[in-house]
């Protein structure tokens, strides 16, 4: 049965190529029935932050991608990975390396002089009638792996296909300092083993690491599981995305008023694809996703298109759970939202116009304050034949049935009594009501706001 996992270092916020690589494990986890392990790979103790892992931890429960089993934390694994070097070395299948920085620094610059790929001399690797020199007397050895020194490393990936690599460009990796502490790529092996993961879905920085770690999981006679690595995420602009690009924490897209639904469909587009599928539910995709349809060349961030994503779920967005969700919002910029103007039905009215919560809180937001339009634009849409036709747009009001219907009669009514184009009203009154040239129909756009607040709003424009 299939066990993936998302093994994210905590030395920063959940990015989001961090976000579709947990998204595209969970997913082929859900798809297969399986199990989905969080693992956090905190033994950086210098870089790894319990914010970090908070932040991880806060981005995955947004977009909704729960776990079965963890979070596991490294640290807290230490003693097993331990028990495993002492197995090692009892095994001979790894051994001490009293070599000492100094002289492995030497003994780089030396193979660098005479042209050679700087790696460990193997002078501490016990062979079969080889004599090892005398252990020196106060010496704090590593420990390090007897990698083979024939053949080949391959497997076949599950998106980039045959990879290769030759032993011999392999040295023995160190597997524990000379404190005692395993290091990276041993960890993330005795892990793998010890979750009995059947699927590693990771970013292909790691390729580099998965040689060697094919190499430890043999030699401990684990199951190795199949690989899968994902090509980076790219820039608008077409390099490696970056903060330089603005949001790249998943949190931020949070803050800026995207729906965690459209995030998800968003990323889970960013480089596998269904046909010519573009919106589809996380279940639709579950039930989708393979790794066969994962492109091996770099995917492309498109703000637009997550835009465009963005408005279709917000258009789909129930108006009161849209209130629900514009209300915080309007709250945290100090503005109190009462009964009336109902937000329900202003989010009702401009969801199709807007990409984001946050820009729906801005179409939002002139309907509670004490609004002051712009002088010059008032100015500009204001002509003097609107004076006089405000003035009786505005008495009509006072009496009207407060609906749409009625409000929509009322103004064609005045234009048509003093003779002028619709524009020449609507746009002065929707400058007086919200500060704005581009609103939804002024008649719907005036139902929106009670009676006396629109004569209010008239009345100050006009003084
Ligand atoms: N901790 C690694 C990272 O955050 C992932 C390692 C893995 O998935 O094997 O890049």
């Amino acid at each position: 049965t299939v066990r993936t996992r998302f093994a994210p270092s905590p030395t920063g916020y959940l990015h989001i190529g961090g976000a579709r690589t947990a998204l595209f494990s969970w997913a082929y986890a859900r798809k297969h029935g399986g199990t989905f392990i969080l693992r956090i790979e905190d033994t950086d103790v210098e870089r790894s932050t319990p914010e970090a892992v908070h932040a991880i931890l806060d981005g995955m429960s947004w977009l909704k991608l729960n776990y079965d089993e963890g979070p596991f934390y490294q640290m807290q694994r230490m003693p097993r990975y331990k028990e495993v070097i002492q197995q090692m070395l009892a095994t001979g299948q790894a051994y001490y390396c009293y070599t000492t920085p100094a002289e492995l620094d030497a003994m780089r610059e030396a193979q660098r002089a005479r042209g050679e790929k700087p790696r460990y001399d193997g002078v501490w690797r016990p062979e079969p009638g080889k004599t090892l020199p005398p252990v020196p007397a106060d010496a704090k050895p590593v420990v390090r792996f007897k990698n083979p020194t024939e053949g080949v490393v391959a497997w076949k990936d599950l998106v980039k296909g045959h990879i290769e690599f030759s032993n011999s460009e392999l040295d023995d990796l160190i597997i524990a300092r000379s404190d005692g502490t395993p290091t990276y790529n041993f960890c993330v092996v005795v892990d793998d083993w010890d979750m009995g993961i059947t699927q590693v879905i990771r970013g292909d920085d790691h390729v580099n690491n998965t040689p060697r770690q094919i190499n430890i999981l043999k030699a401990l006679g684990a199951k190795v599981p199949q690989y899968a690595h994902l090509s980076m995420i790219l820039g608008d602009d077409g390099t490696k995305l970056s903060k330089r690009h603005g949001a790249v924490s998943v949190m931020q897209y949070d803050e800026d008023g995207y729906l965690p639904e459209a995030v998800i469909n968003y990323l889970a587009r960013l480089g596998w694809s269904h046909g010519d599928d573009e919106v589809f539910s996380v279940e639709q995709f579950c039930s989708w996703f393979d790794l066969d349809h994962i492109t091996p060349s770099a995917a492309q961030f498109n703000t637009e298109k997550l835009n465009w994503l963005n408005n279709h779920y917000l258009k789909q967005t129930d108006n009161g759970k849209l209130a629900d969700l514009v209300r915080p919002r309007l709250e945290a910029r100090g503005i109190k939202i009462g009964a009336t103007p109902d937000l329900a039905a202003i989010a009702g009215l401009y969801k199709e116009r807007v990409a984001t919560l946050n820009e729906l809180a801005d179409a939002a937001e002139v309907f509670y304050i004490d609004l002051h339009p712009d002088a010059a634009l008032l100015d500009a849409q204001l002509s003097a034949e609107a004076i006089p036709a405000l003035r009786d747009l505005s008495q009509l009001f006072a009496t009207v049935a407060w609906e749409t219907a009625a409000i929509s009669a009322t103004i064609k009514e005045v234009i048509a009594r003093h003779g002028m184009k619709m524009p020449k009203l609507a746009m002065p009154l929707r400058v007086m009501l919200t500060g704005q040239t581009q609103t939804p129909s002024v008649d719907a756009l005036v139902t929106l706001f009670p009676r006396e607040m629109v004569l209010a709003r008239i009345e100050k424009n006009l003084a």
